[in-house]
């Protein structure tokens, strides 16, 4: 798979910005390896353009009395292509649980949304060896009774919670071991050999962009911080456009 960039907004920018924004972007990013995810009040903007959109979560349920929610469905009708699920700044503010996660996952699928899982451990269980119980656990939680032949619509995001807007990120080895063993996890899983894309996620910059483009294990990046400035062009020239 060529390599993608996703930009996370999260709850960042009014509309006057979110204009500036659009005039930034637009004219220079071209390709559907772009996927801008903004606060979903904003989406129409970024619809019909040269790159793709996605939310930064959907509801656990489907259509109904859920004040606040928006559903797969309204996503999927308004023709929004992807979903980020399992945030860890949903799952520790917000406490979702895998089980949520899994929800979430199902409906997004069943509603054609591509979706993009974001896995990760914190700095305690970074510390005590528990990366890979972890993260193998978020993954059988998150993918649990879904089926192998809608998995081609799953991308994985590594976002280590330890380096979510701490500027730290782990060493190119950590990240090629971490997303061969998230690649083998799903594989055991499933039974079969299914390649699913891993993404890196954590304190991209358009500094750090360099070395970690060069680890051909990943499938791209999901950058926070930095695709709300101007880094964000750096960090897609250097893995898109390249
Ligand atoms: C994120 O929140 O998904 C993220 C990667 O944030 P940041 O790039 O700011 O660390």
């Amino acid at each position: 798979m060529e390599k993608i960039v996703v930009a996370n907004l999260k709850m960042n920018l009014n509309l006057e910005q979110i204009k500036l924004y659009i005039n930034e972007i637009d004219g220079l990013i071209d390709s559907n390896r772009v996927i801008i995810c903004p606060s979903y009040i904003y989406i129409p903007y970024f619809l019909n353009k040269n790159y793709l959109v996605g939310t930064q979560n959907i509801a656990s349920t489907e259509d109904g009395a859920y004040t606040g929610e928006v559903s797969a469905s309204q996503v999927s009708s308004m023709n929004i292509p992807y979903t980020i699920v399992g945030h860890s700044e949903r799952r520790s503010i917000f406490n979702e649980t895998s089980v949520e996660v899994n929800k979430k996952v199902k409906l997004a699928l069943s509603n054609n949304l591509k979706v993009i899982l974001c896995i990760g451990e914190t700095k305690e269980e970074k510390d005590n060896g528990l990366t890979n119980s972890v993260l193998s656990l978020q993954l059988k939680e998150s993918l649990l009774e879904i089926d192998n032949n809608l998995l081609e619509n799953v991308i994985i995001a590594y976002e280590p919670v330890w380096s979510i807007g701490t500027g730290n990120i782990p060493t190119n080895e950590d990240i090629i071991e971490i997303t061969n063993y998230i690649k083998s996890t799903v594989n055991n899983i499933y039974n079969s050999l299914v390649n699913i894309p891993v993404l890196y996620g954590g304190s991209v910059n358009e500094k750090n962009i360099f070395q970690l483009n060069e680890i051909n294990e990943i499938d791209g990046v999901l950058v926070g911080g930095a695709s709300l400035s101007s880094s964000k062009l750096n960090i897609i020239k250097e893995v898109v456009i390249k």
